[in-house]
């Protein structure tokens, strides 16, 4: 029982969104050629989360919805945050949610090209080494009414600055004793205009260059020369670099090079969450979750061990849409999506989480009876498979109450219920310990009723789940809930942090009894265990210990608990 079939090819195309539109008019004018590339370019800094993915849809999508291509390239520009430990889950995480990069480049690939075009700007007067710290090119560059302060150097001769740029190249110079700067407006009302700076020096190995560069370009410099370089027709970003995309526009029109389009779109932002990779890094560091992959992360690999499906992240990505003003998604919807597809496809078992034993006074000892259960009510050609039946028997503690209100159809004193595919029972015995809590139920079988038909048409409104005591597992099943408390916890009073709203129940770890079937289950299986929620073997289990993750309830309980 498997739980992944993935084709994205198979699904339905990307619905058109504004993004889409800009393209069909641009076939429509023959721009490129009618010809559209993409790319995905994270920085390999951390690992992928949600809000990837998202991105990751939409312009893999966009590629194979007008026959382009995609590529993947690694924005490599900052040596001391970067590892090809992210690179390596980078690749995997996009692999797994259905997509095919046609090329893979780094930034890095390009450190010769880039150098050269920066000598080329130098050379048109268009750049220049500059002596001022970080701190005064900072202070000196004023505020969107005024002007900044020109640099003292801002009008060095080109031989000069190009033989100081080769120096820098060569590693004359000490880490951030001097920039390149681009030339081009100090009185801009677009900070970003304001003599930008091109490249830093650092005196740091780089991931794969390793030591051969010891200045690195800046991220609007390298972005769009590399989506250039590339082919890139139109370079689908987030909303904060539609301020960039005048200098974005710039350094292209300066070097006289391909001018890819560059096209912003809302972050996806989704409550009870954070999805900053620095917060993420943090998280995982201090131990506040077990790694970048614990299933209460919002990375993909984390929901990937939640039990999260490719095909329910991309139709989370289809749902939320392309948006063009922030806003925030609800996790609910997330969790809708993940329901809606287990449901289509999960193997139902029983399994109890909190135990309570029953014996079925007038059932025989040795006797097993074994019952059929359903595979999956949703699609029949998943068969059923057989359940034990046996007179020592667990139900939920929850299901079982001694003063039951009206309506409450469970197990009670002297109540009756039925047993999902067995029998009907009534409870005749309550037994206690000395502290009066309940210890074990004794109850009485209709044996007339075996398959859980009631033989004389008498109404019986509850059915509940059970194991049988002897034959069921021990599993280890970790209860998970949203990481946060707060639905915005970015966004917390003065003083306070993100972490004082980390929700201290967002794992409960219990003992459950389940069904035997499902001993040797792989990890990442996904299975309903019935009238509790979607479940999925976790990479923990071994062959002599099950460990399960809850992946979502049946139901949304929050949106009850919050009404
Ligand atoms: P973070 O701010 O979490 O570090 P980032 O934007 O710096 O994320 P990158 O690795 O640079 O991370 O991102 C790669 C691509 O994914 C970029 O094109 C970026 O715009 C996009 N992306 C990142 N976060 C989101 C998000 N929340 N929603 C949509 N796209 C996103
Ligand atoms: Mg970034």
């Amino acid at each position: 029982m498997t739980c992944t079939t993935n084709n994205p090819a198979e699904e339905p195309k990307q619905s058109t969104n504004f993004i889409h539109a800009i393209i069909d008019e641009d076939i429509r004018n023959g721009k490129n050629g009618g010809r559209v590339v993409t790319r995905f370019p994270p920085e390999p800094n951390g690992y992928l989360h949600i809000g990837h993915a998202k991105s990751i849809c939409l312009n893999f999508g966009t590629a194979r919805k007008y026959n382009g291509k995609c590529n993947l390239r690694f924005d490599d520009t900052n040596p001391v945050k970067e590892d090809t430990e992210y690179v390596d889950a980078i690749k995997e995480d996009i692999n797994w949610l259905g997509f095919q990069w046609d090329a893979e480049f780094y930034a890095s690939d390009y450190f010769e090209q880039l150098y050269r075009w920066a000598v080329k700007l130098i050379r048109k007067g268009k750049a220049y080494v500059c002596d001022l710290t970080q701190e005064e090119i900072s202070r000196d560059r004023g505020t969107p009414q005024k002007p900044a302060t020109p640099s003292p150097y801002r009008n060095r001769p080109v031989e000069e600055n190009l033989d100081l740029f080769e120096r820098m190249h060569k590693g004359e110079f000490p880490d951030g004793s001097k920039t390149l700067r681009a030339r081009i407006d100090l009185a801009s009302p677009n900070m970003h205009m304001r003599d930008p700076v091109m490249y830093r020096i650092l005196h740091a190995d780089h991931h794969r260059t390793g030591s051969a560069w010891c200045i690195y370009p800046m991220y609007d410099y390298a972005h769009g020369e590399s989506d250039s370089i590339e082919g890139i027709t139109h370079s689908i970003c987030t909303l904060e670099f539609e301020v960039h995309r005048p200098l974005y526009d710039w350094f292209i029109k300066e070097l006289e090079i391909h001018a890819p389009q560059q096209v912003e779109f809302a972050r996806l932002n989704i409550d009870y969450t954070v999805m900053s990779k620095r917060k993420l890094l943090e998280l995982v560091k201090n131990n506040y979750v077990t790694g970048w992959d614990d299933p209460r992360m919002p990375t993909i690999c984390g929901l990937r061990r939640r039990g999260y499906t490719p095909e329910s992240i991309r139709n989370f990505a289809e749902k939320v849409g392309v948006a063009k003003r922030d806003n925030v998604i609800e996790l609910s919807l997330l969790e809708f999506c993940i329901r809606e597809d287990l449901n289509k496809r999960a193997a139902r078992v029983m399994g109890v989480l909190n135990p309570l034993k029953v014996v079925i006074t007038n059932f025989p000892e040795d006797k097993v009876d074994m019952l059929e259960a359903i595979n999956n009510p949703e699609d029949e050609t998943m068969g059923t498979h057989q359940v034990a039946f046996t007179r020592e028997i667990y139900i939920e503690r929850d299901d079982f109450m001694e003063n039951p209100p009206k309506k409450y159809f469970r197990l009670a004193p002297g109540a009756e219920v039925r047993l999902r595919y067995a029998y009907i029972v009534t409870c005749s015995e309550v037994v206690k310990d000395a502290n009066g809590e309940v210890m074990e139920l004794r109850c009485i079988c209709d044996l007339a009723s075996r398959g859980g038909q009631s033989p004389d048409g008498r109404k019986v409104k509850g059915t509940i789940h059970w194991v049988s005591a002897p034959n069921a597992v021990p599993a280890e099943v970790r209860l998970y809930d949203r990481l946060f408390t707060v639905p915005d916890p970015d966004n917390v009073p003065e003083g306070t942090d993100y972490k004082d709203n980390l929700n201290p129940d967002s794992l409960k770890t219990v003992t459950a009894m389940v069904d035997p079937c499902l001993k040797g289950s792989k990890a990442g299986t996904g299975y309903q265990f019935e009238r509790l929620g979607y479940f999925c073997v976790d990479p923990d289990t071994t062959t002599d210990k099950l460990v399960f993750n809850r992946t979502v309830t049946l139901k949304d309980s929050w949106a009850k608990q919050n009404q």
